[in-house]
């Protein structure tokens, strides 16, 4: 299976310096052995979108509407995301759980909406340090993903998993090797039991990836990839992620 790099901008970049990340992306990655996305604040889809047309990088959104259409104003649905050739959609980030009190029910919802846009969601799951230190990372991480099973159980196979530990966002902290392998196998485990294609569900690693841990993480067994913020502003350091993706 091909590996899977996704950038995650989160709430950075303007028209002028997503530009200059891009043109230093796109000459850097003319033959990637991996899959390769950048998911962009919403109002620079359309930007982006011009700026990848026909390259190996593909676009990608950072969040998605739980519901169809109507009156749901600052909200963005699946198919206004399809319009502008979206690919990808992250969903269930740690970051919209904790600050916009997103429920593992309304992941599931948005999950959902993605699919049936024709929308790959990668679905973030993961531990906060209290529960890593109560012994609830499996516990955490499989209630996580058994809300979107349960929802989307007949194209479950179409999604994208991310295990992100919350304590390694953004905090420079990193699972080891070990630590995310472990939990990825969990994942896979729970996958497996609900599918018979779960061999194909890439399982990304997030959380403080940069250029010197990628390798090793990326060597894991059941770590399909990376979902990457902060080393995902830099086009040189996402470069060298990229270059450990085979
Ligand atoms: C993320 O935002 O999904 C993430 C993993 O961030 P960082 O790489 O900065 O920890």
């Amino acid at each position: 299976m091909k590996k899977l790099i996704a950038g995650n901008w989160k709430m950075n970049g303007d028209v002028a310096a997503n530009a200059v990340l891009l043109q230093e992306l796109l000459s850097g990655v003319r033959d990637p052995a991996c899959a390769i996305a950048v998911c962009v604040p919403a109002v620079y889809l359309a930007q982006v979108q011009v700026l990848v047309t026909g390259s190996p990088i593909e676009l990608g959104a950072q969040d998605v509407s739980a519901h169809e259409a109507g009156a749901y104003t600052g909200e963005i649905s699946a198919t206004m995301l399809k319009d502008f050739a979206v690919r990808y959609a992250i969903v269930g980030h740690s970051e919209r759980r904790q600050y916009h009190g997103e429920s593992d029910a309304q992941v599931a919802a948005k999950v959902g909406r993605a699919l049936a846009a024709g929308i790959t969601p990668i679905v973030c799951v993961g531990e906060t340090l209290a529960e890593r230190e109560a012994g609830k990372t499996e516990e955490v991480v499989k209630r996580q993903l058994a809300a979107v099973i349960h929802a989307n159980g007949h194209c479950i196979s179409e999604i994208v998993v991310a295990y992100e530990p919350v304590w390694a966002i953004g905090t420079g902290k990193t699972a080891t090797p070990e630590q995310a392998q472990q939990v990825h196998a969990v994942l896979r485990a729970q996958l497996k039991a609900a599918t018979p294609q779960a061999q194909r569900i890439q399982i990304l690693y997030g959380g403080s990836m940069n250029a010197a841990n990628a390798a090793e993480l990326l060597a894991q067994p059941d770590i399909d990839g990376g979902l990457v913020g902060g080393a995902s502003l830099k086009a040189p350091d996402f470069l060298k992620i990229i270059a450990a993706a085979h």
